[in-house]
């Protein structure tokens, strides 16, 4: 990991009084990426621990729905009025205000990932009988649809992960195995996905396939083989189910499912830490700039960095008004990820942003992002920080950059 750069990192030490946010799990999906019903609680954290450090484990005792639970793990970050950021063996975080602590205690166990295996347990204990499992090398799949749909996504989301290894490798920029085995849920129907979703997210997951919850580290999403495939699912296989995705109707809800798994493999593999305050123009353009689906190899991945067919039209169309700020309104103001008048133009603004600067400013790209690398859980950026490390890489004149990606955008066919 990168020394982490000082226009971006809160360390205790440097500003003692730092203000920590504790959000509602944030939901990422190419659609509508937003913090769900978002609150921000200020509050003063004391200290931070990263991944990686051994310790020994918190027990705390919290209300859930007016049950009690008893969550045990490490704890990420303390505030000072007691709120904690707390990590189970499953990856799974909590964010715990201190009216949500009941008891908290110590014990001798030392922090340690759960196994593949253990999670699987978890997911099926969770889940219910309903549900199968499918194990990959660094994927757990809880699934209620046929077997071959599971394996299909086991065998896309671990291609994915060693392409996008691979790609930031070639790129100097260094990754970790997964600390976690990572989760996937995949429902049954359409129908079932709305009901898991809004119990999970507290509404309605409107027309969002696919999402990452970024507390349960999971991956969500449905069959999306189910809705238009008029013969039985018994005894379909990965050539079949390759069909029904290939067809171009079905590119959107393959490139979202890849999309939201890319978030989750960033996160895992140290490219990104959860809940640090990384611009949405990073966290979506980044995720955008995966989802190009490669459905055909069975090993590498060829879609990585090609050109977007889905965000490159409304791109083109949204800079035909480009005003002379568009590219800081594009680096600071997060909003336009959230609204859904600017949500589509802030997602193809960004995926054309990455697009951009890793083919065409290709090390200072690279340098940018390991400086990100240094982010710690729920510190805060100020917009004036991000311009300032944006510029310390891509340098002082903005307006000059923006003329410069209008017109390599303009190019792309
Ligand atoms: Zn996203």
């Amino acid at each position: 990991m990168d020394a982490p750069s000082r226009s971006t990192t809160r360390s205790p030490s440097r500003r003692a009084v730092s203000q920590a946010r504790f959000p509602r799990p944030r939901l990422v999906s190419h659609r509508a990426a937003s913090w769900i019903a978002p609150f921000w609680l200020a509050v003063f954290w004391i200290t931070v621990q990263t991944t990686g450090v051994v310790a020994a484990n918190e027990v705390v005792q919290t209300a859930v729905d007016g049950k009690l639970i008893t969550v045990e793990g490490r704890i990420l970050v303390e505030a000072q009025d007691g709120g904690l950021l707390l990590e189970e063996p499953s990856g799974r975080q909590w964010t715990l205000e201190p009216q949500d602590i009941v008891t908290r205690t110590r014990n001798d166990n030392q922090f340690a990932p759960i196994t593949s295996d253990e999670l699987a347990a978890l997911m099926r204990e969770r889940l219910g009988d309903g549900f199968q499992i499918h194990q990959t090398e660094h994927y757990v799949i809880a699934y209620e649809t046929s077997s071959a749909f599971a394996i299909w996504v086991g065998s896309l989301f671990e291609r994915l992960l060693r392409g996008f290894d691979s790609y930031w490798g070639q790129r100097d920029i260094e990754l970790n195995e997964p600390a976690f085995p990572l989760p996937v849920v995949i429902l049954g129907s359409r129908a079932r996905f709305e009901q898991y979703a809004e119990q999970e997210l507290g509404g309605p997951p409107g027309s969002i396939i696919a999402y990452y919850h970024l507390l349960h580290n999971e991956v969500v999403m449905y069959d999306l083989t189910e809705s238009d495939d008029p013969e039985p699912r018994r005894g379909s296989n990965a050539d079949r189910i390759n069909a029904v995705l290939s067809r171009p109707e079905a590119y959107g809800l393959v490139a979202t499912i890849v999309h939201e798994a890319t978030h989750q493999v960033s996160y895992n593999v140290g490219l990104q830490q959860r809940l640090a305050d990384y611009p949405m123009w990073v966290n979506e353009g980044m995720a955008a700039f995966f989802e190009t689906p490669d459905l055909r190899s069975r090993t590498g991945w060829r879609g990585i960095g090609q050109l977007n067919p889905l965000r490159l039209p409304q791109l083109k169309q949204c800079l035909l008004d480009r005003e002379a700020d568009g590219l800081v309104r594009t680096l600071v103001d997060d909003q336009r990820f959230k609204s859904g008048e600017t949500v589509l133009d802030a997602y193809a603004e960004a995926w054309g942003l990455v697009y951009y600067l890793s083919r065409v400013k290709r090390d200072e790209f690279a340098a940018y992002l390991r400086d990100l690398q240094g982010l710690t859980p729920l510190g805060v950026s100020a917009a004036d920080e991000r311009l300032e490390l944006f510029r310390e890489h891509f340098g002082q004149d903005l307006e000059a950059l923006d003329r410069e990606f209008v017109r390599y955008i303009q190019r792309q066919r």
